[in-house]
């Protein structure tokens, strides 16, 4: 582990000058406890994801995918981590961290509530007076991930500025943290924000390509040929590859959400996708220079994808440095093919994914699949061939949390592998 704070051109420090004292100090925290176990900080962490998370977590061959694509598919589950995603193997170390630093109090942003959840448990479990700033439009969209954090007793602070989503809340946390620093730790979520963030957070999660790495060698005997994940802010993406990223012969795929269309419309300031990696350019977002969609006077605009965890304008800086090095080839999947993939991973696996995982599945799909009307039409993904014969895909969490909009989100499209969902007309229920 090292504390890098630049990867190439992206990533450092733009912050406020009142956050520098609170960036120093976690830096020098991080270094000691984290890089160099001072007073047995990762044994403790390691034993909490143990018996607090319930890792290790298997890595599953995936029989009915394998015979599809005529490849052998692996599964990281992370989808089996309490909460139900990846996002606590971060909270869980950074809220551990602030313990050891001697901070009293908790504070994080989250915009689909993943983190905010996940943060709120991790908190719980170690006894943390705990603050989720969360914009108004999430608050009423994310109703189950608001119940869960208040159920674990954390305070959640509405942010009403602006569109009332996450750029807010980071800004609004950010505001908080400014005038809290001695006794307060903010959590960032993902491989993003100022160093030594985003590759503190990457440690923290590489525990998912260290896992990975040996279960696939002792199940196969050797290494993947490629390694894919979803990227909305990269964090699930550099745990699954950071001890792959030495082996020049795993290729890795960062999967990123495609949305409705690549096109942008400038003059509304709106990227009808979250491609950050295959589309955006260089700029800073929330203290790390990064790419970024923004449009040519540099103002950053607005993402979306059906998969409200994907849906942000930026991406960590080591990811975006990795795909300019040509180690991480980028890839993007549309709404319409990554609610697919949810479908046939539900159905074939017995698997509900989450709906940022499905992309990684819908990438599969498009290089792998069995040739259709469409596909036939069109020239195969130059990737095809590429995918080799052992595939790991993370499954970063579990679909719970999106039911409501894959119900809504399929009855708007003709997709052929929805299942019927006549019964609920028929008992009256409606959905
Ligand atoms: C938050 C989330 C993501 C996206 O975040 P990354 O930092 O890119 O990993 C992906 N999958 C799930 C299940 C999430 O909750």
């Amino acid at each position: 582990m090292s504390s890098e704070s630049k990867f190439g051109d992206y990533g450092g420090q733009f912050v406020p000058e009142a956050l520098m004292p609170a960036i120093e100090e976690l830096t020098d925290a991080y270094e000691r406890y984290v890089i160099d176990n001072e007073d047995g900080f990762m044994d403790e962490f390691r034993r909490r994801l143990a018996d607090f998370g319930g890792r290790p977590l298997p890595l599953q061959r995936a029989d009915q995918l394998s015979a599809r694509y005529d490849t052998e598919v692996y599964l990281k589950r992370e989808d089996l981590l309490h909460g139900g995603a990846h996002k606590l193997n971060n909270a869980l170390g950074q809220v551990l961290l602030a313990k050891y630093m001697g901070k009293e109090r908790i504070i994080a942003e989250t915009g689909a509530g993943q983190h905010g959840t996940a943060t709120a448990m991790a908190a719980a479990h170690l006894d943390m007076p705990c603050e989720i700033y969360m914009g108004e439009t999430d608050i009423a969209r994310q109703r189950p991930n608001v119940f869960r954090m208040r159920i674990n007793d954390a305070e959640v602070n509405p942010v009403t500025t602006g569109r009332g989503t996450l750029k807010e809340a980071i800004s609004e946390t950010m505001r908080d943290w400014a005038t809290t620093v001695e006794t307060t730790h903010y959590v960032i979520g993902s491989i993003v924000g100022p160093a030594p963030f985003p590759a503190m957070v990457r440690d923290f999660q590489s525990v998912i390509s260290e896992e990975a790495r040996e279960q696939i060698q002792e199940q196969t005997g050797g290494l993947p040929d490629a390694v894919l994940a979803c990227a909305g802010g990269g964090s699930n993406t550099m745990g699954a590859f950071h001890h792959f990223v030495p082996d020049d012969d795993v290729d890795l795929y960062a999967v990123e959400a495609g949305g409705s269309s690549l096109s942008v419309d400038e003059e509304e300031g709106v990227a009808p996708n979250s491609a950050s990696l295959s589309t955006g350019d260089e700029g800073v977002l929330h203290g790390a220079r990064t790419k970024l969609l923004q449009d040519s006077d540099g103002q950053i605009m607005e993402s979306h994808s059906v998969s409200a965890g994907l849906d942000y304008a930026g991406v960590g800086p080591e990811l975006a440095h990795l795909v300019d090095e040509g180690r991480v080839t980028p890839v993007n999947v549309d709404d319409d093919t990554a609610l697919e993939a949810f479908h046939r991973l539900s159905q074939d696996e017995g698997i509900i994914p989450a709906l940022e995982t499905a992309h990684a599945f819908g990438y599969l799909e498009r290089v792998a699949g069995p040739a259709t009307d469409d596909r036939a039409a069109e020239p195969r993904d130059e990737h095809h061939d590429e995918l080799g014969d052992t595939v790991i895909v993370n499954v970063s969490g579990r679909g719970d949390k999106d039911l409501e909009t894959v119900i809504e989100e399929t009855q708007k499209r003709d997709l052929d592998i929805a299942p019927d969902m006549s019964i609920f007309n028929e008992i009256g229920g409606g959905i």
